[in-house]
């Protein structure tokens, strides 16, 4: 199989695969809350959410979907070496990305005006939504699967872990029949699903955690999901995790047994499976722990290094 020189099935080559060219992320707030946030559920949020609701680089809520994908195509713009910012990519090649809190927390007809905003913009290639399977009823499928028609949409959730004992403790607010569920409804309309899963949470050993990857990778052969983002822990202030972590230090690890513990996790993940992310970069600012986490480049260059060092990913394909 061939990745183009990535050691994975990554989204980068996913995109490239699919659209022929590179595809950039705009990050977009529909201005929603969240059922563990509003009182619905609670309060407080997940354990370790931030006030910016896993959402701290999207574009501040306004009322135009238009107007945000502008202002977010012009940072995007901005972070491109200066000879691809010189000239504007081919149209389309931008995913419109409801990335904050809850992506359909909201009653239907404001979903679909937010979405169909979204989809008929020229130069968006596919709609994402990030939100819970619990905030899935079955018209917000329908939605979705209408506007798959138009361009493809994807749904990611947020499980983070298959324990049921981990998930009240981070106060996820679901079980994980509610997750299987709405996998099999959105695969059934057709949607792509990505799940987010979490590395490092308090209570969860390597054992616990290859368990949750193997049941993903046994979603991923069943057709219920088709891509995973595996997120670093991160301790941020302000969350109810920080304070946890001060009264019961839990380990974090060594940015050395992470990478090492990540590419177990990718090897275990069948090769159709398309890899989101392996690692996952919280806000600086408000970052505790792990501090290595905020060198953005040394972890990937590490991850490339060891990738490379390892090389059993490649030589399970070519087996
Ligand atoms: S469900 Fe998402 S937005 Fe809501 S509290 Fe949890 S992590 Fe934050």
């Amino acid at each position: 199989m061939d990745w183009n020189q990535k050691p994975y099935h990554s989204l980068d080559y996913e995109l490239k695969r699919r659209f022929g060219r590179k595809i950039y992320k705009l990050s977009l707030d529909g201005g929603m809350t969240c059922p563990n946030r509003d009182g619905t559920l609670g309060n407080r949020g997940c354990i370790f959410c931030s006030s910016g609701g896993s959402g701290d680089f999207a574009a501040q809520a306004c009322p135009d979907v238009w107007e945000q994908i502008e202002a977010a195509k012009a940072r995007v713009r901005r972070k491109m070496p200066p000879e691809s910012s010189a000239m504007a990519p081919p149209s389309p090649s931008y995913i419109a990305y409801f990335q904050s809190y809850t992506g359909t927390y909201a009653p239907l007809p404001r979903l679909r005006s937010l979405f169909e905003r979204a989809v008929s913009h020229p130069d968006v290639a596919l709609l994402s939504v990030a939100t819970r399977p619990d905030c899935l009823p079955d018209e917000t499928v329908s939605l979705l699967a209408g506007l798959n028609r138009r361009k493809p949409v994807w749904v990611e959730l947020g499980l983070q872990t298959v324990h049921e004992d981990t998930a009240r403790f981070i106060r996820r607010g679901y079980g994980f029949p509610v997750f299987e569920d709405a996998c099999r409804r959105l695969k059934a309309a057709g949607i792509t699903v990505v799940v987010h899963v979490i590395l490092g949470l308090p209570g969860e050993d390597r054992e616990r955690m290859l368990e949750t990857i193997t049941r993903m990778a046994d979603f991923s052969r069943a057709g219920l999901i088709d891509g995973i983002k595996l997120q670093l822990l991160h301790v941020l202030k302000g969350t109810d995790l920080a304070d946890y972590y001060q009264n019961h230090p839990f380990p974090i690890f060594s940015m050395e047994e992470y990478i090492d513990f990540v590419i177990d996790c990718a090897e275990l993940l069948p090769p159709e499976l398309v890899i989101h992310r392996l690692t996952g970069d919280g806000p600086k600012s408000l970052l505790i722990a792990p501090s290595w986490s905020g060198n953005k480049r040394l972890v990937l260059n590490t991850l490339a290094r060891r990738f490379k060092e390892r090389n059993t990913w490649q030589g399970r394909l070519s087996g």
